[in-house]
């Protein structure tokens, strides 16, 4: 593991205001958050009035990013660093909106790039299930808050804890997880400097998008769906094909492809096309019985193509 940050952006950045190294033990990964809550039970929402600060969303054009790369070479990652460029949550003024990149590196041995989806959920979920926080979007459409309940005992430094807690108890093909966040006041550029690494992140994101379209619903025969969202909306289940993506943005289907997998048993789960009901309408036998079980026998039919009579519920 490296013990010496690597520079992640080209884009100049300001200095770390706050560098913290976590214990990398495993079993001191929610040492010190003894006080603040995680799990299900804490996915929320902020609303105006409640929020102690605000980042990305609308006041922001939405000029703030989250993503997660995954570190190929062992020494390039150093397991464990959190890192804040711009100032804390108890440093920020109530009711303020900034600008915010989120940056995540993570490492395995047996980590493959396909697999970086699957990691993102366990990260995501770090913060989505901390007390306090509310995370909305993806990628270059967050929108999150922290409330003034928590502001007081919440840093960057247990968030950034929280991610890496997450992700590495989620997900055990994750080992090493280091984290970047970087507030941009105006004095640092404010969006102009997250436009600046949004230059570079881009194009991945590009890269991904155009590799997926390449495959059509005609290429396969084995269909996805997921689940997650049952811990919300108990009967709720997505069909995600190469040319459907499920409303939250969150899998691609590759990235379910991979999921299932790695997790047979976990919330993405097979859904065979079978016989062909109606093309046009995208009514398929296999999907019909694969939602029927894990709607926990709510939906009778989809159809994929068609909000008209049977609409999924992606
Ligand atoms: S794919 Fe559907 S069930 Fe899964 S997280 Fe997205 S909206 Fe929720």
């Amino acid at each position: 593991m490296g013990t010496e940050p690597k520079a992640w952006y080209k884009a100049k950045l300001p200095p770390p205001t706050h560098v913290w190294q976590l214990d990398t033990d495993l079993e001191a990964a929610y040492e010190g958050m003894e006080d603040i809550g995680t799990g299900p039970r804490y996915l929320s929402h902020v609303r105006k009035g409640e929020y102690w600060a605000e980042y990305g969303g609308p006041k922001t054009n939405y000029m703030s990013f989250f993503d997660a790369y995954r570190v190929v070479d062992e020494d390039d990652i150093v397991d464990g660093r959190i890192e804040l460029i711009g100032p804390d949550i108890p440093e920020q003024e109530p009711e303020v909106t900034y600008p915010l990149a989120m940056t995540i590196r993570i490492w395995g041995s047996e980590l493959k790039e396909e697999q970086t989806d699957y990691a993102l959920r366990g990260i995501l979920m770090g913060v989505m299930w901390t007390e306090g926080w509310m995370f909305t979007g993806t990628k270059d459409t967050i929108w999150i808050r922290v409330s003034k309940a928590i502001a007081p005992k919440m840093s960057f430094k247990i968030l950034g804890q929280a991610i890496r807690a997450s992700v590495l108890t989620m997900c055990s093909i994750v080992e090493a997880c280091e984290v970047r966040f970087v507030v941009a006041t105006p004095e640092m550029g404010g969006a102009d400097l997250i436009d600046e690494m949004l230059k570079e992140t881009r194009p991945k994101w590009e890269a991904i998008e155009a590799k997926a379209r390449e495959m059509v619903d005609e290429d396969v025969d084995m269909f996805y769906g997921c689940t997650l969202c049952r811990m919300i909306a108990p009967n709720h289940a997505c069909i995600v094909t190469p040319s459907i993506v499920p409303y939250c943005g969150m899998v691609t289907y590759a990235a379910c492809k991979s999921i299932y997998e790695m997790d047979p048993q976990g919330y993405i789960f097979e859904a065979p096309r079978g016989e062909v009901f109606d093309s046009m309408l995208g009514w398929y036998k296999g999907i019909d019985e694969a939602i029927w079980e894990k709607s926990g026998h709510r939906h009778k039919h989809f159809h994929l193509h068609s909000i008209i009579k049977y609409s999924t519920t992606n």
